[in-house]
């Protein structure tokens, strides 16, 4: 059971097929670290990634279409738009499974066709079609071009007109993060549509079947998956983050917000929830459902909530509803939008330039939007997201981006072990690439101290490593949420009890550092903490463990970070905006800052990279790259 994948041509209009490797396929597995290492292999440094230099890997995960929890996903690799470094975007859908069924585990996609094509996979065969009568159209009228049982991803109009943060749309899932539309946009490429019957192979489906069965019977009795996730999806976390400073307001000055209640998911429920929903084979069904103007459609998620919300100081649910509808159907993303536009507002209340856009103001919001995607006179400036924006017109304290990706709703002065994952994040300050550990310090069940250093490297490590495992493995990453035991859910989240389990978190750091250097001592698979390894394992044949998912996860950070060193990066890009690492929190606790330099000390001394953030080569030769 080897990954077959296309290479496909567009400046020929040709393809042929590839077998991958048996040792790459064991060593990366699928998804995001695959393409990651195919990337790496197959470019050379310094390509435009708007250039037809730039290869767009789109790929599924091993797990992918098997019908275990959460695995609709498929995922993108690419030269990053918006930092010159490693792009992945992982999206739902039914993209990824169709493009299973119809025979490839993945496209890798050169060069750049001369007119608007899409490409056609059906059934083990590709064409490459003229798609001149759809270029100019969005994501959802591109869709409906098509056979509704295809798999389908498609760009808007901000795809077309190089957006640097344009997505790729699959239904109403997106591909949002690292400018992969643009990409698409720039190879001419308009559409991928996907369909077959192929059965997609397990190696021992009894026993696969049987432990999806009880897995899914444990996502569905955690308090997490199965009830917090489902009743407010997402958008729950408005209410939390701002009760913990973590709300973005007005541009990351602030971490709270008097109107947060207006924009939470308990009110998104109670005012506009039709019913929730969610991705094939997933028993979370983490999406929210809402009316507008007359059709049911995807409601905001949290990122969108507060980057629109709070921190614009916006409190109309129903026009971040609207706005989030525009931005996936011009096809565009919501979170390196939003921090662009409160950039834009605060350059507008430093009269340093006006962009027609203020903190507050809602009324020009959706226009603003249009003329972003369709790159319209001074709007078109606003396309090229903050970091761009604050090298012209200055005010690089306050534009929130690391790497030159915006950084998502978690402000990282009350989380700071978050701050060190969206420094370190490979593609760009993203929360899920940098271990997402703003979920555990926003307190709760497993309260790990939000502001404290020490301790926070060795965790950033562990979850960025697993995460990448799991991601890879096709797996959407909320199934990784249940690794929080029931039982904690019953204690008083600020009495004595889950304060100390959640400070035993940092204090164990040495022993999780030394496992982290030796993960094959974890050879043992837990439902509870890594339900996913003894799934891979049944569906693949591979000997894979917790121990072998964290060094898949690591070997993947490792060629990723390799990609990016070979494009310039190091230490001083592993950086965040000064107003996050400087500034005081003008509010509440005056003392917060992320002490960034202390947590990535330690971050590169666990990693085995040296002091400039470089990987060693003893490193690079002990995990095999
Ligand atoms: S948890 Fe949400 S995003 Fe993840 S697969 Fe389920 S519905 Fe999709």
């Amino acid at each position: 059971m080897r990954p077959i994948y296309a290479e496909v041509n567009l400046n020929t209009r040709t393809w042929s097929k590839v077998i991958i490797p048996k040792e790459l396929y064991e060593q990366y597995l699928g998804g995001k670290a695959l393409g990651s290492k195919l990337l790496y292999d197959l470019m050379s440094p310094g390509v435009d990634p708007l250039s037809e230099d730039n290869v767009f890997i789109v790929n599924t995960g091993p797990l992918t279409g098997t019908g275990a929890p959460s695995t609709s996903r498929f995922n993108i690799s690419t030269k990053n738009v918006m930092t010159g470094g490693i792009a992945t975007s992982n999206c739902g859908g039914t993209f990824g499974i169709k493009l299973k069924k119809a025979g490839f585990d993945g496209l890798i996609i050169k060069g750049k066709a001369s007119s608007p094509v899409f490409l056609e996979v059906l059934d083990g065969a590709i064409e490459i079609k003229d798609a001149t009568d759809l270029w100019g159209l969005d994501t959802e009228e591109t869709q409906e071009r098509f056979d509704s049982s295809y798999g389908k991803l498609v760009i808007g109009q901000a795809g077309e007109n190089l957006v640097k943060y344009a997505s790729a749309a699959s239904g109403e899932r997106v591909a949002g993060r690292t400018g992969v539309g643009a990409v698409m946009g720039s190879k001419n490429l308009k559409a991928i549509v996907a369909f077959g019957t192929k059965k997609v192979a397990l190696d021992n489906e009894m026993k696969f079947k049987n432990y999806v069965k009880k897995w899914t019977r444990f996502i569905k009795n955690h308090p997490m998956t199965g009830q917090q996730l489902s009743m407010f999806g997402t958008a729950g976390l408005v209410n939390k983050t701002n009760a913990s400073g973590m709300l973005p307001t007005l541009n990351f000055k602030f971490g709270s917000w008097d109107k947060a209640e207006a924009i939470s998911g308990e009110a998104l429920r109670e005012k506009h929830l039709t019913r929730n929903s969610g991705c094939i084979s997933c028993p979370i069904r983490c999406e929210r459902r809402v009316l507008f103007d007359g059709k049911e459609i995807k409601g905001p998620e949290y990122e969108t909530l507060a980057l629109f919300g709070s921190n614009l100081g916006i409190d109309d649910l129903q026009s971040i509803i609207e706005w989030n509808y525009y931005c996936d159907k011009y096809g565009m993303d919501t979170i390196s939008l939003a921090v662009t536009l409160s950039y834009a507002m605060e350059l507008q209340k430093n009269r340093i330039k006006d962009f027609g856009v203020s903190f507050g103001e809602k009324d020009a919001i959706k226009d603003v939007i249009g003329k972003i995607a369709m790159r319209e006179g001074i709007y078109s400036e606003l396309a090229n997201g903050s970091k761009i924006l604050s090298e012209k017109y200055g005010g690089k304290e306050y534009a929130i981006h690391a790497k030159g990706l915006e950084l998502a709703a978690y402000d990282p002065r009350k989380a700071v072990g978050m701050g060190l994952g969206y420094a370190t994040s490979n593609r760009g300050a993203c929360h899920l690439d940098g271990g997402y550990l703003a979920s555990i310090e926003i307190g709760g069940s497993l309260p790990v101290p939000p502001t404290k250093t020490k301790g926070k490297a060795e965790l950033c490590i562990f979850f960025q490593n697993l995460s990448d495992a799991v991601s890879s493995a096709g797996f959407c990453l909320f199934t990784s949420q249940t690794f929080i035991p029931k039982l904690l859910y019953k204690l008083n989240p600020s009495g004595k009890a889950a304060g100390m389990i959640g400070n035993s978190m940092l204090t164990s750091r040495h022993m999780l550092g030394f496992l982290l250097n030796h993960p094959r001592l974890l050879s043992m698979n837990s439902m509870s903490l890594v339900p996913h390894a003894a799934c891979i394992k049944y569906a693949t044949g591979l000997k894979i463990n917790t121990g072998k998912m964290l060094e898949i996860g690591d070997r993947n950070y490792n060629i990723e970070r390799m990609f990016n060193v070979r494009e310039g990066f190091a230490s001083k890009d592993d950086m965040l905006p000064a107003r996050l690492t400087e500034d005081l929190l003008e509010e509440k606790n005056p003392t917060t800052r992320v002490r960034l330099r202390e947590m990535l000390h330690d971050y590169y001394k666990v990693r085995g990279w040296d002091k400039d953030g470089i990987p060693t080569v003893q490193k690079l030769k002990k995990i095999k790259i």
